[in-house]
Order: structure tokens, then C-alpha cells, then sequence
């Protein structure tokens, strides 16, 4: 066997593949192995651990040398048709059915990339099946490229316009003023380079590209020596390559004409073509100048005004030179920013430590007023001075030390998993022809840094000087909103459509766009889409991976025996905590304070201290600290009920949490706890302004976000008089919640001080219970602390829930009334769009029934609804979904321009598919994307919070291998019965509320908000 990870083999070749490095990656607890096909030059780059989420990804480095969008359109274009899958689009095809945990294609500046990732080894393979073919052998017809491109569109009545998916994408990101002005600077920064153009295609010049430049820049960037192979995960290297040897490497060389081996294929270092290599080149500004942009109006509050200094590449000082000037408000250089009074927010980037190699430093102002703009130039440049001068307290370096080392441990999982950051690290290495590991020890590198801080007292100052005030070249620049931007650009397309309507042979392109339609318009057969890969029920997993959650006592206040729930995970050196008291002693009147509370309990400061000295003083402690709200409800069923009977004694189960978490370093657990015990005994609950100022917070966004949230409003109303845990969300978070809270400010400040603080003592007095969340290590030096904190936070013993019956939570219900008539219920606002949201009662958790009813709900999801709410109706998503813990199902509808249709369709739908029944095939299939739902994996953090909460409301981890059991057994009779039961319980029972415009009138009972 070939051991990739044995240095002696370094040299030697594993299916055509040379092995040419094995980097020891310990920041990331992983080794990294390095290797090129020496026939094709394909390098792959694998970060081998023990992760079973594995991920793959494809990356071309593509540069632009104009605005035409061209390596955009490409990344759309490679995946709507390959040789081995001649479909329309095989990547919705394959993201509906596979069992992916990410996805997707991205465009940067520099390179385009197409990752995928599972859980599940078959589906893995598929995917990496696909999208190899896609990015090796697209069809790229003419056909698509007009589809995603660009194309002179004609409608019934002969009038043209330029459409095209990117064309459209685009005109998107040229109409708000912050996403122009940043992208223009970006832009501006670098004169005569790549990185001074669009790679995303500005729709201005997008309809210069031809179809010719296309095919051209596939062969130029998409080959297989310009392609790296990035894999990430517990997946042998031996299995990929063999994997790759056989569906594609013969196929490649082939194609590529690849008839001998590659150039220097023992290179150590990623070999970059010499025609890829010349457009990499980037060119700072070597004057100093300003610039001047303009930019749409719309989400403008005035001029962005800034000052830059070109930085280099990215490195560890400069991310700490940020960091220490602007990390967070209380920071010197944002602090004096803010200060000024000059503009309303600092500017949207301070620095641009993101996609490129050469970056740069951008400090100022967004809502500056015109002609103020010199005053910020100086006032950068002055409070710069001023720093350096007065030299930087030492508890700003702690808190920029602190905020780094914890953002360099945690794994998060933001906008997929962790694997992309690291793969982000790799390409900026691999892309520019330095090692994939050049980026790969940030944690070892800031342990340098912090030497050279320590040794150094004055190593802030002088970065400051060396970064700003000793860097000749400075450019100015400022982002101006403009009304006429969108005009001038309207007026541009208008022109252009008349030119090319002018040139257009009309019956020509009247036989192209036909052929366009129709080719569009194709409904692919299950014979057509039968090649695309899928994986069967016999190749899944049926062993659940558990999370436990281990309990276990501490002495707190009074010798109270304080429950402490422990979770391990992989934290890298990061622990959570979360402290919890429960509401349920209050009455339901009172809990309707609680969601202002859990807002900004951790935001009113504590010990007396002004706000300003509490946050920097929980910056130089901890990750964050931040108030919880933890409610829900425990199912009727016999296994849960069995988990109720089991913990009767520990008082925990189904109850009602206030809770405040926070996340912290390991190496400073001790000062972390002290603060935590500090906060929770002496919370602030007198000072005015502060409270004035979170009041007027909470209102704005309640008011910005009312209309995106208005499905879960309409939803929330639909169900709110059923169950106590119903109504309590109704109470908590719903119309009746909104309705509350604009109570507030009919208040004196001082009265409404009194009363959180009143709930907070009460929840402080009902007792406590402790949660912990951290790796092996970390939990052996914390553990011991905790006899201590219990005792400092004063947790007391916990006292039993008061029951309150449900009519107590009815009778809150605003409304109520409108809520018990069977009319829908009518939330009028002034709203484009609209919402449908309705319930009804489903089988309980646990049973097979439940199982079968998830399955039927996420097929009608994806067919049914599909069909007759999106593409007929016009609305952009509708779902079904089942809650069997509350007996309940729910249909909704989302930005709907027909809602009081829709609650017609949600209840037909259930009528004929009791009839018409869901196919086997159609079963099978749901049974597997049912199934890959229940597996997603989720950050060391969610795991350890989705186990521990569902061990207080009878629903711990073990439980869910019953689930993914059921869901497993499920066949095509359970999801017809299913689809019987749920029309009838539609019949009998069913709550409709819609979310719409004041405009429109349909029968129901309008809600009354005073807004
Ligand atoms: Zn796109």
C-alpha cells in the first residue's frame, strides 16, 4: 500500500499522480499532501484529517482583461451540459437529489472554483463525477451561452430587450450605492491589471463578448494544467486518485492532447502557465491622486470618503495593524472616526484582507456630507498621527490579541464548511505559484507575532509608521451617490437595444430565439435524466453519529447542587458557556418581556462601569457574551415521555430559559468566568440613554425587518391559540409580541428599567443550570473551575415550573378573536409582496406516521407546490413541512403575489394527491434527500447546542437514529396513507392567515396594527 503520508516516498508516483510534498498542517490538526499528474499537469492538493464531511473542489485560475463577465458566464455555462451528462442543467438536477452538504460555483477576481461536499461517500463521488465532467468536457453551445450570456430577446409583439441570466445577475449588482462603491474602489485601486476590471461582467460591456472569446477562454484557463484539485477530509488519497483514474484521466489526456509528460513535473511549487502567468501581474497606483466615483442612490445616506495605503500581500502584522485600530467601536481609530461627527458609519471596508494578493489598507467615512470630504482626509490622517504619538493602551493591543486569537481557532460553518476557509488559504497560495501550505499556519505565525509584541512595547507605533505614515503614495477616494447613475445607464441599454435592434436580421432572430424556447421550454424525460448519478437506499449509512451531552453537578449558592450539562467537541482551544435561569415561575403576562431582556441584558452594562469601558473590557476576556431566549416543547410520545419520567428529579425538562452564553479562549477560562459571574450579578439596569438607545434599536429593526419576516407573522397567527408552546411563541416573538413592545415607549425609561430588572431577579431567584461546550483539554482545566463560578454567579437551587393553563396565554393573544374565527386572518401592510401561511394536525414524533408524512411534505415541497406556487404562481418558494412534536403541518408561501390563492392551492393540492397517491420511484428517492436532511453536519458549537437542548425539551441526540430508522423503512403505501391523512385533518381542520397589501380585498378578518 502507498503511504502518502511517508516522506520517504516523496518522489515517487501513485496512479500517474507524483508525489510531491506532505506539509504537516498543525493549526489545522491535518496534513497536507501536494501532488501533480505528471501526463496532464492536473495538481491536486489533499488536507487529509478525520473529518467525514468531505469536500472537494475544482479551481481554474481565470483573469479578466476587460468587464465582459466572460469567467462568470463560463461558471454558469460549464454547468448546463457536459459530455457524460447532455442535460439542460445537471447542477439543479444534482443538487436536488444529492445528499450535498454544499454545492455551488464561484467567481473571484483571480480564479473560479466549484466546490462540493457530503457526508455520504457515494454521494460524494457523484458529485465530483459531475462536475468533473462539467469543468473538463462542457458542451458550451451556442445555446447556452445566449441563455447565460447575453442575447437580443424579442417578445410576441416584436419589441426586443437584452436578456441573459448573468446579464440579469449583474444589473442587480449595479443598483445599490454601497455595492458599486466598493466594488469601484476595489476596482480603481488597481490601474491597467485584472483586478481593475468586472470579473462578474458590467451589463454595459457584457454584450460585447462573442460567442468565439467564450470558447477561447475555456481552452485558455480550463485545462488541466492551469486546474488545481482541492480535497479536504477522512477520504484515502489512494480512493480519489483511483477514483479519478477511472472515470477521467484517460478522458483528459485525450482531449488535452496530452501526449507526453509535463514540463518540470517534479516541481515542488504549483507550475503556473507563462501565458496565465503574464495577466497575474497587478500594479498598484504609484502616485498619490484621488478618485472620484459615482455611484446609484438607492441605500445612500451621502459620500463614502476614504484613505488608502497600499499594504502588499496579506500577512499576520497587518491583520493585527487592523485589528488594533478598528477591531471593534471602542478601537482608537474607529472610536475617533465615529467620533468626528463627520459621517454616520466608518466605511464599508477598512482594509481589503480578502481575495486578492495585493491588498490594501482603507480607513474613512460613509454619510459624509458633500464638501466635507478634505475634512475626513485630515482627520484620518490626524488621528493616525495622534495614535502614533500617544501610542496605543495596552488594553486595546489585548482586546485586537484577543478578537485574533479567537477568530483564528473557532470553526464556524458561515456560508458552508470549514473546508472552504482553509481551501480560500490554499488558492491564495497555489493560484500565484507559491506553496498550497504558504497561508496554512496562522496560528503559528500570531504565536510569532505575540513574541515580537511582548518583546516590543512599541511595536504598534511602529506599524502605524510604517503602514501610513512613512508610505508616500496615499489615494483618496470617494464613492458620490448619483441620481442620474441608473438613468445613464438605462439610456445606455436603451441605445444599445436600438443598435442591435437596427442590425438584427428580424427573422432570423425570430428562428434563433425559437429554437432558444423550445430548447428551454423541454421537459427532460426520465430516460434523459436517467444518467445522472444517484445514490440508492441500500448504499446509505444507517448508524446515526451521537452527540451526548453528559450530566453531571456543581455546589453553587447555598450549597444548591446546580445541574452542569457538558458537551465534548473538537473547539480548538475555545470553550462556550451557557448560564440559564428559568421564566416559567412568572406569570405568561411577564413573559412577554422576556425577548427585549435576552436583547439586551449583555448590552446594558454591569458594576456601575459606563458602556464604553464594559466593552472593552469584555473584548480583552472574551470571543463575545451575548443574552438567549431557549423555549419549545416536549412531545406526547412514549419515548419522550420515558425521558421526562427519567429526569423528573433534575427539574429541567420542558421548561422556559433566559439564558446568557459566551465564548471564550480556554488559556483565559479563569477571566472569563470571573467577568460571566460579574455580568450575571451585577447587570445594570439604570442607565436611561443606554436603554433609550437599545428601545430605539429594537423598534428600527423590528420595523425594517417586518415584511421579510411576514411568513413566520402570518404562520405564527395561524396556530397561536392550539398548544401553550403555540401560543407562547405568539406571545414572544408574533403580531401579539410587536404589539407589546410598541408599549415601551408609552413608558418613562426609569418604569420600564424597574420592570426587566423585576423579571430578571425573578428568572436570577428561580435557580440555574450550567451548559459547557470544549475539547478534551480544555473541559480537564475548566471543569475544576466551575464549583467556584457557580458559587461567584450565585447560582441557586432550581425550583419548579409554575403550570399555567393555556387560557392564561390565550387571553394575551392580541386579537384574539380574530384568531378563533375560522376566516383567514388578514395582516394589511404596505408590502409588493405577499405571504399564505396555514396549519393543520399531523401524526406525533417518533411514529412511522410522522416519518412518512416528512416524506410526503417534502415531495409536494419540490413537485407539487414547485409546479402550481412557483412556476405557475409566481411565487418565489412554497413548502410544506411537518412539526410532529406538536402534531402540527404547516404550508407557506414566500414573496407570493396571489396569497389568498395560495391557501386555496395548499388545501386542493391535499385533496387530488390523496387521490392521485406519489409514485415508488418518486418515494425512493424523497426517502434519500428526507434522510440526507436529518445527517447535515453542523459546527462543533451547533452540535453541542442542538444535543443539549434537545436533552431539556425530551429529545437528546440518541433519538434521532430512530428518526433516520424510520424515515429509512418508509415506502410508497406509508407516503400515500400519509398523503390521505393529511387531506382529511385539511378538511377538518385548517388556519389560514396571509400577509399582503393594504390594497388588495378578499374575505377574512383584517388584524388592526397601528403602524
Ligand atoms: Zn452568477
Amino acid at each position: 500500500m502507498f503511504d502518502f503520508l511517508d516522506s520517504k516516498n516523496i518522489g515517487k508516483e501513485y496512479g500517474g499522480f507524483v508525489l510531491l510534498a506532505i506539509d504537516d498542517l498543525q493549526d489545522y490538526k491535518s496534513k497536507g499532501v501536494f501532488m501533480r499528474h505528471k501526463r496532464t499537469g492536473l495538481e491536486l492538493y489533499h488536507i487529509v484529517n478525520d473529518d467525514r464531511e468531505n469536500t472537494f473542489a475544482f479551481a481554474f485560475r481565470t483573469f479578466a482583461k476587460d468587464s465582459k463577465g466572460c469567467a462568470h458566464i463560463m461558471e454558469h455555462s460549464v454547468l448546463c451540459g457536459s459530455e457524460k451528462y447532455p442535460l439542460k442543467e445537471p447542477f439543479i438536477t444534482l443538487a436536488s437529489t444529492s445528499l450535498n452538504s454544499f454545492l455551488n460555483a464561484l467567481t473571484y477576481p483571480d480564479k473560479t472554483v466549484y466546490p462540493g461536499a457530503s457526508v455520504v461517500r457515494a454521494d460524494y463521488f457523484n458529485m465530483m463525477d459531475v462536475y468533473a465532467d462539467a469543468v473538463f468536457f462542457p458542451k458550451l453551445d451556442r445555446e447556452t451561452f445566449i441563455q447565460e450570456g447575453h442575447r437580443l430577446e424579442m417578445d410576441e409583439n416584436g419589441k426586443t430587450s437584452i436578456q441573459g441570466v448573468v446579464y440579469n445577475e449583474m444589473k442587480g449588482n449595479y443598483s445599490a450605492f454601497r455595492d458599486v462603491a466598493v466594488d469601484l474602489q476595489i476596482r480603481s485601486m488597481f490601474p491597467d491589471s485584472f483586478a481593475a476590471y468586472d470579473s462578474g461582467g458590467d451589463p454595459q460591456v457584457i454584450p460585447s463578448l462573442s460567442y468565439q472569446e467564450f470558447l477561447d477562454f475555456h481552452q485558455k484557463f480550463y485545462s488541466p494544467d492551469n486546474c488545481l484539485l482541492y480535497l479536504h477530509g477522512n477520504i484515502s488519497t489512494a480512493d480519489q486518485i483511483d477514483f479519478l483514474n477511472e472515470r477521467f484521466m484517460s478522458r483528459i489526456e485525450e482531449k488535452y492532447g496530452c501526449k507526453e509528460d509535463v514540463k518540470n513535473f517534479d516541481s515542488k511549487l504549483p507550475l503556473v502557465k507563462p501565458e496565465v502567468r503574464a495577466l497575474q501581474t497587478i500594479k498598484p497606483r504609484t502616485e498619490s491622486c484621488e478618485i472620484r466615483e459615482l455611484a446609484p442612490e438607492t441605500g445612500s445616506t451621502g459620500l463614502i470618503v476614504t484613505m488608502n495605503w497600499y499594504s502588499g500581500a496579506s500577512d499576520i502584522e497587518k491583520y493585527f495593524l487592523s485589528e488594533v485600530l478598528c477591531g471593534n467601536d471602542s478601537a482608537p481609530l474607529s472610536y475617533k472616526l465615529k467620533e468626528s461627527g463627520l459621517g454616520d458609519d466608518l466605511s464599508p471596508i477598512w482594509n481589503n484582507f480578502g481575495q486578492m494578493q495585493e491588498e490594501f489598507f482603507c480607513y474613512g467615512l460613509s454619510g459624509v456630507k458633500k464638501g466635507d470630504e478634505q475634512k475626513v482626509y485630515d482627520l484620518v490622517q490626524k488621528s493616525l498621527q495622534e495614535i502614533y504619538d500617544e501610542g496605543i493602551a495596552q488594553e486595546d493591543v489585548d482586546s485586537a490579541v484577543m478578537g485574533i486569537d479567537f477568530n483564528l481557532r473557532e470553526v464556524t460553518r458561515y456560508w458552508g464548511p470549514y473546508s472552504l476557509v482553509i481551501m480560500e488559504k490554499v488558492l491564495k497560495g497555489w493560484n500565484y505559484g507559491k506553496e498550497c501550505c504558504d497561508q496554512l499556519d496562522p496560528i503559528t505565525s500570531f504565536e510569532n507575532f505575540k513574541k515580537r509584541l511582548s518583546q516590543d512595547k512599541d511595536l504598534p507605533r511602529k506599524l502605524i509608521k510604517k503602514y501610513f505614515l512613512d508610505k508616500d503614495v496615499v489615494v483618496k477616494y470617494v464613492a458620490e451617490p448619483s441620481a442620474d447613475f441608473l438613468k445613464k445607464r438605462n439610456d445606455a441599454e436603451a441605445a444599445l437595444i436600438k443598435e442591435l435592434d437596427a442590425a438584427a436580421d428580424k427573422e432570423q432572430l425570430k428562428k434563433d430565439l425559437d429554437q432558444l424556447h423550445a430548447y428551454q421550454q423541454h421537459v427532460e424525460t426520465a430516460e434523459e435524466t436517467e444518467c445522472m448519478p444517484r445514490v440508492k437506499l441500500a448504499e446509505l449509512d444507517r448508524n446515526v453519529e451521537i452527540t451526548p451531552t453528559k450530566i453531571d453537578f456543581v455546589e453553587g449558592a447555598d450549597g444548591a447542587k446546580v445541574p452542569l450539562f457538558i458537551n465534548e467537541e473538537q473547539t480548538n482551544g475555545i470553550f462556550y458557556v451557557d448560564v440559564m435561569f428559568p421564566f416559567d415561575r412568572l406569570p405568561p403576562s411577564d413573559y412577554r418581556y422576556i425577548p427585549f431582556l435576552s436583547g439586551s441584558i449583555t448590552n446594558m452594562g454591569w458594576n456601575g462601569q459606563s458602556w464604553d469601558d464594559c466593552i472593552t473590557e469584555s473584548s480583552c476576556v472574551m470571543g463575545d457574551v451575548w443574552g438567549r431566549v431557549c423555549t419549545g416543547a416536549v412531545s406526547d410520545s412514549p419515548d419522550c415521555r420515558a425521558i421526562v419520567e427519567k429526569y423528573k428529579d433534575l427539574n429541567v425538562i420542558g421548561r422556559k430559559w433566559l439564558g446568557i452564553s459566551c465564548k471564550a479562549l480556554t488559556s483565559m477560562s479563569k477571566e472569563t468566568l470571573d467577568l460571566l459571574a460579574k455580568i450575571i450579578t451585577t447587570m445594570s439596569f439604570d442607565d436611561e440613554k443606554r436603554f433609550e438607545n437599545l428601545l430605539g434599536e429594537m423598534e428600527a429593526e423590528k420595523r425594517a425587518s417586518f415584511v421579510g419576516a411576514g411568513r413566520d407573522y402570518a404562520l405564527r397567527r395561524t396556530n397561536c391559540l392550539k398548544r401553550e408552546n403555540h401560543a407562547l411563541n405568539e406571545l414572544m416573538w408574533g403580531i401579539s409580541q410587536l404589539m407589546f413592545s410598541l408599549g415601551y415607549k408609552d413608558r418613562p425609561a426609569a418604569e420600564n428599567l424597574k420592570e426587566l430588572k423585576r423579571v430578571y431577579d425573578a428568572c436570577l431567584a428561580s435557580g440555574g443550570i450550567i451548559h459547557i461546550t470544549a475539547d478534551k483539554d480544555s473541559l480537564e482545566k475548566i471543569l475544576p473551575m466551575m464549583k467556584s463560578f457557580a458559587q461567584s454567579a450565585k447560582i441557586s437551587k432550581l425550583l419548579p415550573a409554575e403550570n399555567y393553563p393555556l387560557e392564561e396565554y390565550q387571553k394575551l393573544i392580541y386579537q384574539k378573536e380574530i384568531a378563533d374565527d375560522p376566516l383567514p386572518q388578514l395582516i394589511k401592510v404596505d408590502s409588493q409582496t405577499g405571504y399564505a401561511a396555514a396549519s393543520s394536525v399531523a401524526s406525533s414524533y417518533l411514529t412511522k406516521e410522522a416519518s412518512a408524512e416528512a416524506v410526503f411534505s417534502s415531495w409536494v415541497s419540490t413537485h407539487t407546490f414547485w409546479d402550481k406556487l412557483r412556476t405557475t404562481g409566481g411565487a418565489y418558494g412554497a413548502g410544506m413541512w411537518i412539526d410532529s412534536v406538536q402534531n402540527s403541518v404547516y404550508f407557506t408561501t414566500y414573496r407570493d403575489p396571489t396569497p389568498e390563492r395560495s391557501i386555496k392551492v395548499f388545501a386542493d393540492s391535499m385533496k387530488e394527491l390523496a387521490q392521485s397517491g406519489v409514485s415508488a420511484e418518486d418515494v425512493e428517492r424523497t426517502v434519500v434527500t428526507s434522510y440526507a436532511d436529518l445527517i447535515q453536519p453542523s459546527s462543533p458549537r451547533d452540535k453541542a447546542a442542538r444535543s443539549f437542548e434537545g436533552l431539556l425539551f425530551a429529545n437528546p441526540s440518541e433519538l434521532r437514529q430512530k428518526r433516520v430508522d424510520n424515515i429509512l423503512s418508509i415506502t410508497v403505501d406509508d407516503v400515500n396513507a400519509a398523503a390521505k391523512r393529511i387531506s382529511d385533518a385539511v378538511q377538518s381542520d385548517y388556519k389560514t392567515a396571509v400577509f399582503c397589501d393594504k390594497s388588495k380585498s378578499f374575505s377574512g378578518n383584517i388584524i388592526n396594527l397601528p403602524l
